[in-house]
C-alpha cells in the first residue's frame, strides 16, 4: 500500500502526535497519528487503519495504476452523472446596469421566442438518454423573471417529460433579486424552482454603485426585502462579488444580512467570489479596472480564505471544498443562448469560436475548441491538486492569454489556502455543504 498522489498531509497543532491527511480526490480528511503515516511507507499498517484509509481514498495499492488510471478520472465522473444540467439564458435584457456584466454590449430587447423555447424542449427530450435520473435547468438572462411565462410553459412540459420517464425535474433561477416577489415564489415552486441565486455585492453603498437600476436608483432595499418575503418558501444563495478595493467591506454586508433578520438558518447558502476580468477589452478601463485574471493573486487568497471564516464563524452554510471540474469537461451539461445557439459556460456567450452547435443542427465536437482534457498531461496528472483544478478555469484563460492552449494552474492558491480551507471545514463541519 502506498499513500495516493491526491493527498495533502497537514501539521494539526491542536492535537500533538497527530497530522491531518486530506485527500483532494474524495474530499475526504483523516486525522491520523504520525506513527500510522509513518507505518504506510513501512507496509506495517494496521488491517483497521488500512481499511479505513482505502476506502478514504488515502492510500492506493499501486502509485502507477493510481497515476494511469487519473485520466480516466473525467470519463468516470461523466459516465456516473444520472443528471442533465441545462443553463437557458432566456433574455438578455436586464432591469439593472451592473459595472461588471460580462454580457455588456451583447445587451438589449433579446428574447428567446416560442418557437426557440419549442427546439429547447425537444432538444432536451433527446439529450435526456435513457437511464437519467434527474433534469435540472438553471435559467440565466439577463434577467430570467423578465420572461417569467416562458419558464412557466417550459417547465410545465419538462416536468411531465421528466415523470413520463420516471425522472425528476427540477429548476434553479440566477436572478438579480429585484423582481422575485412573494406570489412569483409560490408560483415557480409548485413547478419545480428548487432554489435561486441572488447576487448583493457588498453593503448598500457598494452594491448600489455596482448593481443600479437602470434609472440609477439602487437595488439593495428591493432585494433585502425580497428575499425576507421568500426565504422560507424556497432557498435563497446569496452570492457577491468582491474586488480588490471593496472586499474587507463584505463583512458589513453579513453584519446587514443579520440585522434585516436574514439570518443563518433562513439563507441557503452565502459565498463571495472575486469579480473576473472580462476578455477582449470590452468596456472603457475606467469602469473596469481590477478583475482578476488568476486565483493565485495573494490578495484573492488573503480575501477568499478571510471572508469565508467570517461566513462560517457567523453561523452561515457555504460550500465544503470538492472536485469542482470546470463545467466545459462535463459531458450533460449545455448552455443555450436566448437565441438558441449552445455553449459550454454561460461566460462564452457570443463569444467567436466557442459556440459548439444550435438547437436545430445539434451539438458538434467541441473538443478542439475548448481543448477538452487539458489536464492530461504529465505535470497536472503528478499534481496532487488535479482533482481540485482539472487545469483551472478554461474563461481564465482566455482572458490571460486570449487562448486556451494553457491550463489555469491553481497551484500557487491551493498551496497558500488550502490547508486553511481544510480545517475551516473541519471546524464548522455542520456548515459547509
Ligand atoms: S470556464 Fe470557468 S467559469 Fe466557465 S464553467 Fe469552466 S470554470 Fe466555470
Ligand atoms: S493546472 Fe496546476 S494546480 Fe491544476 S492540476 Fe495542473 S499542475 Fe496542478
Amino acid at each position: 500500500m502506498k499513500l495516493s498522489r491526491y493527498i495533502k498531509i497537514f501539521p494539526f497543532e491542536k492535537k500533538p502526535g497527530y497530522v491531518l491527511l486530506y485527500s483532494t480526490g474524495k474530499a475526504s480528511a483523516a486525522l491520523v497519528k504520525e506513527e500510522t503515516r509513518d507505518s504506510i511507507g513501512k507496509g506495517t499498517l494496521s488491517p483497521e487503519n488500512k481499511a479505513t484509509l482505502l476506502k478514504l481514498g488515502m492510500i492506493v495499492p499501486d502509485g502507477e495504476t493510481e497515476k494511469r488510471e487519473a485520466a480516466g478520472f473525467m470519463d468516470r465522473i461523466n459516465s456516473k452523472n444520472s443528471g442533465l444540467n441545462i443553463s437557458v439564458i432566456l433574455n438578455l435584457d436586464c432591469n439593472f446596469d451592473c459595472i461588471y456584466c460580462y454580457e455588456d454590449g451583447m445587451k438589449g430587447r433579446l428574447y428567446m421566442s416560442d418557437e426557440t423555447a419549442g427546439l429547447l424542449t425537444a432538444f432536451i427530450k433527446k439529450k435526456f438518454r435513457p437511464g437519467k435520473r434527474s433534469l435540472n435547468i438553471d435559467f440565466y438572462g439577463g434577467e430570467p423573471l423578465l420572461s417569467t411565462g416562458l419558464i412557466k410553459s417550459v417547465s410545465a412540459e419538462m416536468k411531465s417529460f421528466a415523470q413520463s420517464r420516471g425522472a425528476s425535474y427540477t429548476f434553479t433561477l440566477v436572478t438579480n433579486g429585484s423582481l422575485f416577489k412573494r406570489k412569483i415564489a409560490e408560483d415557480l415552486v409548485s413547478m419545480g424552482l428548487k432554489g435561486v441565486k441572488i447576487t448583493i455585492d457588498g453593503p448598500p453603498e457598494i452594491h448600489n454603485a455596482c448593481r443600479p437600476f437602470k434609472s440609477g436608483a439602487g437595488s439593495f432595499d428591493t432585494i433585502i426585502k425580497n428575499i425576507n418575503e421568500t426565504c422560507d418558501i424556497v432557498n435563497v444563495a446569496v452570492g457577491g462579488n468582491y474586488r480588490e478595493s471593496n472586499f474587507e467591506k463584505f463583512p458589513l454586508l453579513m453584519d446587514h444580512l443579520e440585522r434585516e433578520g436574514l439570518t443563518p438558518e433562513r439563507i441557503y447558502e452565502l459565498k463571495f467570489d472575486p469579480v473576473m476580468k472580462r476578455a477582449g477589452g470590452d468596456r472603457p478601463a475606467a469602469d473596469y479596472t481590477d478583475g482578476i485574471m488568476t486565483v493565485n493573486e495573494p490578495w484573492v487568497i488573503r480575501a477568499g480564505t478571510a471572508l469565508r471564516e467570517q461566513i462560517l464563524k457567523r453561523g452561515y452554510m457555504t460550500p465544503k471544498i470538492t472536485p469542482s471540474p470546470c463545467q466545459v469537461e462535463i459531458t450533460d451539461s449545455f448552455v443555450v443562448n436566448f437565441d438558441g445557439v449552445i455553449y459550454k459556460c454561460p461566460v462564452f456567450i457570443g463569444r467567436d469560436g466557442f459556440s459548439i452547435g444550435d438547437l436545430k443542427n445539434g451539438v458538434r465536437d467541441y473538443s478542439a475548441a475548448y481543448n477538452l482534457g487539458i489536464w492530461k498531461n504529465e505535470k497536472c496528472v503528478e499534481c496532487e491538486y488535479l482533482p481540485l483544478c482539472f487545469g483551472g478555469c478554461r474563461y481564465m484563460s482566455y482572458v490571460r492569454d486570449g487562448g486556451m492552449d494553457n491550463v489555469d494552474c491553481k497551484r500557487a492558491y491551493l498551496d497558500a489556502a488550502l490547508e486553511y480551507l481544510v480545517k475551516q471545514d473541519i471546524q464548522y463541519a455542520r456548515k459547509t455543504i
